[in-house]
């Protein structure tokens, strides 16, 4: 049999492919060596927002007098919690499965391995050693945690001290002291879960801010705002140890120790390409990841790579896009990624979300610009809704073109209106255009309207 298009992972990347190739009538093999829907919907994305949905509610049942309800008792049951994230999962691998049973795509439950070409076709082999041969190849295997050299740690991950995204989404019991190496995405989301159900959360970040590259004026919002629920932060410190049942690390020159019970290590992940067999087809990752142009092409004619293994985005919307593209360019339809309206998102309470550019980068630019700064209390909605929690609304306008240049939101909610403000910058609204537009009322998106009138 020969295939139209053989897909190495079944994560966000690799199952929208296939299922907008297979609708298209192409014939495709998807191969996963785990579960279908990767890390996102196994051990990342999807079950963090179970479990972060759980720790929303308790907290809201535990500060629900101001809002008129009082309650005996709150408990929290984090077995309960961990059952329920388990049943959603598997919900949605199921509808993955189905999705690929409607498209007419060949599951194979497998690892496979590139083993070279057999004049135009692109051929693996899967653990079993059976062959498969196909004109088309994407490879979307995803990414792995990263490991730094830290002594200690590869001992400590096998003894179940340090966990990473996946031990951490599987926690039984509640660790009284947690410790949290990064201060990135997954570290923050974690520390503001396991806060607020209840660990004292120690976060160990090596640089002098948290929440990597967003904007500094979010950033030190956010910091303040975790603080005062109480997780500690330990800025512009590393951590140079890992023992039995505490982590050593430096800070300003003078190394200290910190007893834990957990340690979550998060300090960022890397491409997926080992052991795949790349270098049969001439393929050499670049940077560990294997490089691609807009249209998800690799440097071999017929090989695309979308997902978090070609390093760019390393995000599950960034991968649905790049699948969808590559997938066009197969069947000859004129396509391209444009990363200009793709939103980042952490899910932390409070939300922060952003999109285009940031204040900093248009400064570097030299571009002449305009920015509005607003708190979510200027929506009537969020007044209504919400006591006691740190907003912003950012805005910044290209002056040149009249149009959004970029969007920082930090409260409730910003994940969920965050792509209007995306469509706004890819389509090049013009303020005046923008201003036209008619937000639902009373939302909390209406905050954008209230800025946008400001520039
Ligand atoms: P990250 O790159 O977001 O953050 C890692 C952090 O660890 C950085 O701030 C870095 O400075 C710090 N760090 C690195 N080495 C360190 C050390 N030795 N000591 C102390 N700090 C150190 O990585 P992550 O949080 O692991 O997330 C991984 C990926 O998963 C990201 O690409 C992210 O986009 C994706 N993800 C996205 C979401 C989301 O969209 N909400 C959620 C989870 C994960």
């Amino acid at each position: 049999m020969i295939y139209d298009l053989l897909i190495i992972g079944g994560g966000p990347g690799g199952y929208t492919a296939a299922e907008r190739a297979g609708a298209a009538g192409l014939k495709v093999a998807l191969f996963e060596q785990n579960k279908l829907g990767g890390v996102c919907l196994n051990e990342g994305c999807i079950p963090s927002k179970a479990l972060l949905n759980s720790a929303k509610l308790y907290n809201q049942a535990r500060d629900s007098q101001v809002f008129g309800i009082k309650t005996s008792e709150t408990s929290y049951d984090q077995s309960q919690v961990i059952k329920r994230k388990n049943k959603v999962v598997r919900m949605l691998v199921a509808g993955v499965k189905q999705k690929m049973k409607a498209s007419g795509v060949e599951v194979i439950e497998a690892a496979a391995r590139i083993s070279g070409r057999d004049g135009d076709l692109f051929c693996l082999h899967d653990a079993f050693d059976k062959k498969y041969s196909g004109r088309n190849l994407i490879i979307a295997t995803g990414s792995v945690p990263a490991i730094p050299p830290i002594p200690g740690l590869k001992e400590a991950l096998a003894s179940g001290f340090v966990v990473t995204n996946r031990g951490i989404l599987d926690l039984t019991e509640i660790p009284s002291h947690l410790v949290v190496i990064g201060a990135g995405v997954i570290g923050l989301e974690m520390a503001s879960y396991y806060r607020t159900v209840g660990s004292e959360v120690t976060v160990i970040e090596q640089q002098k801010k948290i929440a990597g590259e967003t904007d500094p004026q979010i950033s030190e919002l956010l910091l303040r705002d975790l603080e005062r629920k109480g997780i500690r932060f330990l800025l512009g410190a590393k951590v140079t140890n890992v023992g039995t049942d505490f982590v050593s690390y430096e800070q300003d020159g003078i190394i200290q120790e910190l007893a834990a019970d957990c340690v979550l290590c998060a300090v960022g992940r890397r491409p997926a390409v080992s052991d795949l067999g790349l270098e049969t087809i001439g393929i050499a990752p670049e940077n560990g990841a294997v490089g691609t142009d807009a249209q998800g092409r690799t440097n071999v004619p017929g090989v695309y790579a979308v997902g978090d293994v070609n390093g760019i985005w390393m995000l599950a919307h960034a991968a649905y896009r790049e699948a969808e593209v590559a997938v066009n360019t197969i069947l000859g339809r004129e396509d391209k990624v444009s990363y200009l309206n793709c939103p980042s998102v952490i899910y932390t309470s409070p939300e922060v979300a952003w999109v285009g550019l940031t204040e900093a980068e248009l400064e570097q630019a030299g571009k002449p610009y305009r920015k509005v700064e607003l708190p979510f209390s200027y929506s009537g909605r969020y007044q209504a809704e919400t006591e006691r929690e740190a907003s912003l609304c950012k805005l910044v306008l290209d002056e040149e073109s009249m149009t959004l240049a970029g969007c920082q939101l930090m409260g409730p909610y910003a994940s969920e209106f965050i792509v209007a403000v995306g469509i706004m910058i890819e389509q090049k609204l013009t303020l005046d255009e923008i201003k036209a537009q008619i937000f639902p009322h009373p939302t909390v998106a209406e905050v954008i309207r209230e800025a946008i009138f400001m520039l």
